[in-house]
């Protein structure tokens, strides 16, 4: 590789010259001017080898590693794996990944969009090389006897890339249980995409509020938010509407800004994975920032209301849908084993899995991500592994895959921790193919979640177990400081702290885009 790098530099800098050939015995040039042309077409083949990877992977005496998706585990792994031992060709319709902790603070504009969207070329500086690639696409189907991956770009055209590894980290989608409505009029809060909507749609509502012919009930809905979903993601997300309410909103229009009404409903408990005193702080925090804690289910949206399973009716301008992630359709339609709750099943070394007998599983597994239940248990003890073997050369990390004997959270620190232990086996292997691997070991750090002004909870340790608990503005700093350093690049941090003191001395921004 190095070689005919070396040859095609050293034809273009004698094809820029005057014309040293010319100046050589006439034998001595005709060779130099065949060896010249030769070295022309190999040029040549080699661009089109490119442009028709399609179908014809280029082969070096390098594996050839295709990961599939840009978040938490696949960026990790991108980042960690060592480009001297693999060629790698990286797929996904996202050409970033999204430091997602943080996108709650982009819905209402106290960070750019661009300040959490880390790009994929900035992960591995050997993804411009031009045996390595990014391709902007979905996966489609996987065919693990070919190993062959099939994919679609946004325009529908299709293409194959053939893999000697495969690493599937597509992660996984919110959970909307088949509610009617929710698909259609709510917002997920999964994407930047999902930011940028929630936050036009906050200030289209607060425009048209004020319209001189609006009508109160109308008004009073327009400036109505409901937050589905108390987990760490909506209470985030509460928290910071209520910050940008009350520091914002405030200064540019006080009667408006006391119209609005944050609602978050949950069914169980809000930031029920936090110990009780923290998750007590917390609710009486939320109350004293204004958001409405109410415990209920929602079993309908329409277009302006949520009906409760209580018989309650709340009209809304703006609903958030943060209630639990499951498998996406990409996921559930692999021919691999899967949990009971859709994931792919993987082994202790995150190696695929799929029944040895195929017949048998038919009719027994999630086949769409609609079929999934989320209260089954996804923990099974064990027996009956003998039921499955491994995949020849396919992995999957993240949320997209299970250990059945040891299902972990759908969590970043998760993901990231996979990424990161795939990465030194693949570089450890390369080196030495004999070995050992020891299975992947999660260390769990702990969780966090701002509640708005100025205000974080911290549970270091599992939940449970003997921890450390933090709350109040030392939580909020260690808040902002772990986030800081966690973000993918340094061009990010400098985004993070300029948009941090803008917000501070400034406010927020209203235009709408
Ligand atoms: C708002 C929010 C806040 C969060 N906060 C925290 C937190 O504070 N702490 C924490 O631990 N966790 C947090 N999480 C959870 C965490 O983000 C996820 O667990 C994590 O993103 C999972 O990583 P992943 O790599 O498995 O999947 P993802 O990060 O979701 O990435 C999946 C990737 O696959 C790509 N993809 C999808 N389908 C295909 C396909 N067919 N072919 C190719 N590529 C595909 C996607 O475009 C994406 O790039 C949060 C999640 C959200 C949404």
């Amino acid at each position: 590789m190095q070689m005919f790098r070396g040859l095609t530099k050293a034809l273009a800098t004698l094809q820029t010259r005057p014309s040293p050939v010319s100046q050589l015995p006439e034998l001595t040039r005709w060779h130099a001017e065949s060896v010249l042309e030769a070295l022309s077409r190999m040029s040549a083949l080699r661009s089109t080898q490119l442009r028709s990877y399609a179908s014809m992977p280029l082969s070096t005496e390098k594996e050839r590693l295709v990961i599939l998706g840009t978040g938490w585990a696949a960026a990790r792994l991108t980042k960690d794996i060592n480009c001297n031992y693999h060629d790698i060709t990286v797929i996904s319709p996202r050409n970033h990944m999204v430091f997602t902790p943080l996108l709650t603070s982009a819905c209402v504009g106290t960070l750019d969009l661009r300040s959490v969207a880390v790009p994929v070329m900035s992960l591995q500086k050997h993804l411009r090389e031009p045996q390595n690639n990014y391709f902007l696409g979905s996966a489609q189907k996987i065919d693990p006897n070919k190993k062959n991956v099939h994919c679609k770009d946004e325009d529908g055209t299709e293409f194959d890339v053939a893999y000697d590894k495969l690493v599937i980290a597509t992660g996984s989608q919110g959970s909307t249980f088949g509610i009617p409505g929710v698909e259609k009029y709510s917002h997920p809060l999964r994407d930047i995409h999902d930011a940028n909507a929630i936050r036009n749609n906050l200030i289209a509502n607060w425009s048209k509020a004020n319209t001189p012919t609006r009508s109160s009930p109308e008004r009073e809905r327009l400036l109505s938010v409901i937050v589905v979903g108390g987990g760490p993601t909506g209470v985030e997300f509460a928290g910071e509407l209520c910050d940008f309410i009350n520091k914002d909103l405030r200064r540019l229009d006080p009667e408006r800004a006391a119209e609005m009404k944050v609602t978050l409903i949950e069914a169980q408990q809000v930031l029920g994975t936090f110990d009780a005193p923290l998750r007590e702080y917390a609710a009486n925090k939320l109350n004293k920032q204004g958001v409405h804690l109410v415990q209920g289910m929602v079993k309908e949206l329409t277009a302006d209301e949520a009906h409760l399973s209580n018989g309650d009716v709340l009209p809304y301008g703006l609903a958030v849908w943060s209630t639990g992630v499951g498998p996406t359709s990409f996921t559930t339609g692999l021919p691999f084993a899967k949990t009971a709750r859709g994931r792919i099943a993987v082994d202790g070394e995150m190696r695929v899995l799929q029944h040895i007998d195929p017949e048998k599983a038919q009719g027994t597994e999630v086949q769409k991500p609609s079929d999934v239940k989320m209260d089954v248990e996804e923990h099974d003890t064990g027996h009956g592994k003998e039921k499955y073997q491994q995949v020849d050369s396919c992995w999957a990390l993240g949320d997209c895959s299970a250990n059945m004997e040891l299902p972990l959270p759908a969590l970043a620190q998760v993901a990231e921790q996979q990424g990161k232990y795939l990465a030194k086996a693949f570089n450890k292997l390369a080196k030495d193919p004999s070995a050992k691997i020891e299975p992947f070991n999660y260390k769990h750090m702990g969780s966090m979640a701002s509640i708005g002004g100025n205000d974080a909870l911290i549970q270091l340790g599992e939940q449970g177990k003997s921890h450390i608990s933090m709350k109040g503005l030392k939580s909020y700093i260690a808040w902002r400081s772990a986030y800081l350093t966690r973000l993918g690049n340094a061009q990010n941090r400098f985004y993070v702290i300029v948009n941090w003191l803008t917000t501070r001395v400034f406010g927020r921004d209203m235009s709408r885009w």
